[in-house]
This record gives structure tokens, sequence and C-alpha cells, in this order.
């Protein structure tokens, strides 16, 4: 069925129905619809089919995306999914979560020539969420079974991708995690209104059913030695994620009701999980509470607005920098902003104010500086130009650095870079030590789950070449 493309001059760009705020404020179910087929094949027909497609050069992953496109516009999702999947272990789950805005769409054609992106994301969720209701998402089925082991630390997007291309393979994977669930950040980070907690348990069972195992409650360092693992595995891969937050020096920082902000969205998606409340659910709930928001990536609008769900009486981000500098999605500080999210930039906490328990934050003005080394403007703090803000719960969420991976790991010679992320070949991907490979954020630094994905799936064929290697070479010793 031949299908009409380029078709953005006459078909304006629509995004799925979107919820009002109004209604948002009040639950955590995803703020965007899903678009029927009949919009999902409309606004796909507006891509221009670019010889030189800049949004699949700008995808992460390298996503054929003017092909999946195509295929939508014509209705043959089945197919769409086939050559989206193809590059991409969890298409839908990207859909979603990706900050399009600087990856793909904020690089497709016909947005330079002033139409508006073409919907990339919103059309690729739609394919694979399809795909899921129609059956046509299977475990992988390796073609033979091989006798050699990997041993995945981490269950996160960079160790589920690395898995499942290497079970495809035939090879045996155990993935170790330190939780009690699979996902990684996308389970206990990613509140549910971006990401549906039942998208991230279905490929989880996905590739169980494929035959991996997952070893979960079972702590690296803890339970067992990275020792341990080399012992038992033809290859380790490690892909631990970064979870230290990085910290406030300010008098007070030590007042209860100053939480991290890691902590404070995982027991709010626990609570989506449905699990039975920690003992410390009131100090980490934002019910009736003026919450400030420190910080002014991604997690910190996670904070903002699940704080706004939770019923906060007030919800303040406070930021250094301005809004034209803000790390995270402008995506993302929009729609908190709809939510009724309150930004104070240009400001830092001087003091945390309070006797036992935090009662505000002693805040002062920035002035935007030369720029330094990396290019950023330094933030400068404006002599006497202090304020208060009320706070009952008061959330860090200055960004997360590696933890001592060599120590917890009980591998002092396990090398890492000056910023602690592990040191890695980058064409073989693997560690200072033999067989040892590492991907994701503990190599990168914390990023994005696309990103995840892709270092995992490159892992994969640097540890399928290794150990292809390795038993050629044992063949060819017996030989
Ligand atoms: C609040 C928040 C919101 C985010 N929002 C987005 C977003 O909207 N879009 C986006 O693309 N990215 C987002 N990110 C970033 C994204 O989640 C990460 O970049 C991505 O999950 C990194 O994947 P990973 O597999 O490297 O590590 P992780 O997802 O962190 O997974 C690592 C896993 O390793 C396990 N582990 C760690 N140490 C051990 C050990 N010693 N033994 C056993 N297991 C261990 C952990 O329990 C975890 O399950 C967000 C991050 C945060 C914190
Ligand atoms: S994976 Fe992310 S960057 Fe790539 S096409 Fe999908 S939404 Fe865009």
């Amino acid at each position: 069925m031949a299908s009409k493309m380029l078709t953005f001059v006459s078909v304006g760009r629509e995004m799925p129905e979107k919820r009002p705020a109004s209604g948002r404020r009040r639950d955590f179910a995803e703020i965007y619809a899903r678009f029927d087929q009949g919009k999902a094949a409309s606004q796909a027909s507006r891509c221009s089919q670019c010889g030189v497609p800049f949004c699949q050069v700008h995808c992460p992953v390298q996503n054929n995306i003017p092909d999946w496109l195509k295929l939508a516009a014509e209705g043959r999702l089945e197919e769409a999914y086939e050559v989206s999947s193809a590059t991409n272990n969890f298409p839908e789950i990207c859909g979603r979560i990706c900050p399009q805005d600087r990856l793909c769409e904020g690089n497709c054609v016909i947005e330079q020539a002033g139409h508006g992106t073409v919907t990339i994301g919103a059309i690729e969720r739609y394919i694979t969420d399809t795909a899921w209701e129609n059956g046509w998402v299977k475990p992988v089925t390796p073609r033979a079974e091989l006798d050699q082991s990997i041993g995945i630390i981490g269950a996160g997007p960079a160790g589920l991708a690395a898995a499942e291309q290497l079970r495809a393979k035939g090879y045996r994977i155990t993935v170790y995690d330190r939780h009690d669930r699979v996902g990684g950040l996308m389970i206990y980070g990613i509140p549910n209104f971006k990401l549906e907690k039942e998208a991230v348990l279905r490929r989880a069972k996905l590739l169980s059913d494929a035959g991996i195992e997952f070893r979960l409650n079972t702590e690296i360092g803890r339970d067992l030695t990275l020792a341990d693992l080399r012992r038992v595995h033809d290859a380790v891969l490690i892909a631990c994620g970064v979870y230290k937050p990085r910290e406030i020096m300010a008098p007070g920082i030590g007042l209860s009701g100053i939480q991290p902000a890691l902590d404070y969205l995982t027991a709010s998606n626990r609570a989506s999980l449905g699990d039975a409340p920690a003992d410390n659910r009131k100090s980490l709930d934002a019910k009736g509470k003026h919450v400030v928001v420190i910080g002014g990536g991604d997690t910190a609008m996670d904070c903002v607005r699940t704080a706004v769900r939770q019923g906060a009486k007030s919800v303040k981000c406070l930021y250094r920098r301005d809004r034209a500098n803000m790390p995270g999605s402008q995506r993302e500080v929009t729609y908190a902003e709809e939510e009724g999210v309150e930004f104070v930039f240009l400001a830092a906490p001087e003091a945390f104010l309070g006797d036992k328990k935090v009662s505000g934050v002693r805040a002062q003005r920035i002035h935007l500086g030369l720029a330094d080394a990396t290019g950023r403007q330094a933030p400068q703090a404006i002599d006497g130009s202090h304020f208060n803000l009320n706070a009952d719960l008061v959330l860090k969420a200055l960004g997360f650095d590696p933890e001592d991976v060599p120590a917890m790991f009980r591998t002092p010679d396990l090398g890492v870079t000056r910023w602690g992320t592990l040191k890695i070949d980058h064409r073989s991907m693997m560690t200072n030590l033999d067989g040892v490979f590492a991907a994701g954020d503990i190599v990168r630094g914390a990023a994005l789950v696309v990103w995840a994905i892709r270092d995992g799936r490159d892992a994969a064929e640097q540890i399928h070449s290794y150990l292809a290697a390795k038993s050629a070479g044992l063949k060819t010793a017996a030989e």
C-alpha cells in the first residue's frame, strides 16, 4: 500500500492528547494519551524522508526513523515494529522518556523549515504499545545454546539491553541486582507519570521468559564479590549505574526533613507499585508540606512534580542558573510550570533554618559571571541578597556521582577515571581486568536511558567478540 509522505505542508504537528494540568495534579498516570491509528498514520506521513536523516544521526541508538515512520504511515505496524525494535531493546520506553527535543526531534529537518517536528517519540511509543497488544513482542530465542555464561551486575537499561542481545546469541545470562525488582532507575527513579511501571514490568517478564536468570536482592560486594562472579562466568559486565548523591555544604544541612531526591522518588515509586509503606513514610511524603527542591535537572523536575501529586501545600524549585541553562529537558520544565510549580531561578541555598526540623531555606541571589573552562557561566553569589523560603521538606537533587566501585566490589585494582567512573578501553569496552566489561552510567556518568541501551548493546557485541575469540583460541590450542 503506497502512502503519501511529506504531508508536513498540509498536516500540522500534533501530539497525542495531553491531560489538563488540573487532572494531572491529582494522580500519577502518564500525562499523554496514545495516538489512535489514524492520527499516528497522518502524523508519521509528515516525515520528509530526508536522504541524510539528522533525526537518526542524533538518536543514540541510530534508529531507522524515516523507515518506521513510512511503514506506520502505510498502516504496516508489525513491520514498523520489526524495524524499530531491530535497533532498540525498549522503543516504547524511549518513546515516552527520551528528551526528544534534544535528540531526534530537535534535529528534524522540517522543524528547521518552521513546520514543527515530526512527533517521533509519540509514534515510536504507539508502534510498540500496539505490538504488545497484538502479541508481536516475543522473547528472543537463540538458534543454539552456548556453553559460556555471562554475569551482569545491574538490571538497569544498560544491563538489560546487553542481557537481551547476548541471550539472543545463545549465551547463558545471569543478571545480579541489589534491588528487589528489575529495571534500575526505570523502576525506582523515574516516576509513573513519565513512565508507567507496567511498561518496565512487562519487559522484565519478557527477559525472564527468554531464559535470562535474575538474582535479585543480591548486592555485589556484600553477598558476592566481583572475584566470585569472575570465577563462575566467562565474562562479566558491570552496569551498576551511579548512585552517590552530590551534597550541599551549608549550615543546617543535618536537620531532619532534608532528604536525598532518590530516597524520596523511590518511596513514591514503591507506593505506585503497591508496596507496603516504609517506616520513614511520613518523612518522605510531601502531603500538606511546603516543599523546596534544590537543583535543575531531570531528578529535580521529577521531585517537584511528584510533590504536587502528593498534595504539597507549595512546591518551589531553587536553581542557581536561569531557565535557559537548565540541564534537563525543557519540556519537563514546562509541564512542571503547568502543574503549579514555582521556579526560583538564579538563587542558591545559603543555610537551612530550624531547630531540629527544617522550617525554611535561607537563599541568596546569584549572578552568572564569565564562562569557565567548561563554557558555562560561573554562578556568583550577590552580597546582601538573602531571602527566606518556608520549607517543611527539602529535597536535594543536585545529581549523582559514582560510588567507590573498586571498594564496593572489594576489587581495589579495578581501574577508575578521576571522576570515579569505570575506565574502559572504548573500543573493546573492557576494563583493566581481563573479561570484565562496563557500560551505562557507570562509564558515562549520569546520562539517559537511551544512552544506557546503546552502551549495553555495544558491550554485548564486544563481549561476544571476546568470547568467540577465546573459544576459537581454545579450539586451536586443543588441535
Ligand atoms: C530521577 C531520575 C529521572 C530520570 N529521568 C530520565 C528520563 O526522563 N529520561 C532518560 O532518558 N533518563 C532519565 N534518567 C537517567 C536514566 O535513568 C539513567 O541514565 C539510566 O537508568 C542509566 O542506566 P544504567 O543501566 O547505567 O543504570 P541504572 O538504571 O542506575 O541501573 C543500575 C542497576 O545496578 C544496580 N546495582 C548498583 N550497584 C549494585 C551492586 N553493588 N550490586 C548489585 N546491583 C547493583 C542498581 O540497583 C540498579 O538496578 C533519570 C534518572 C533519574 C535519577
Ligand atoms: S530512541 Fe529516543 S532519540 Fe531515538 S528516535 Fe526514539 S525517542 Fe528519538
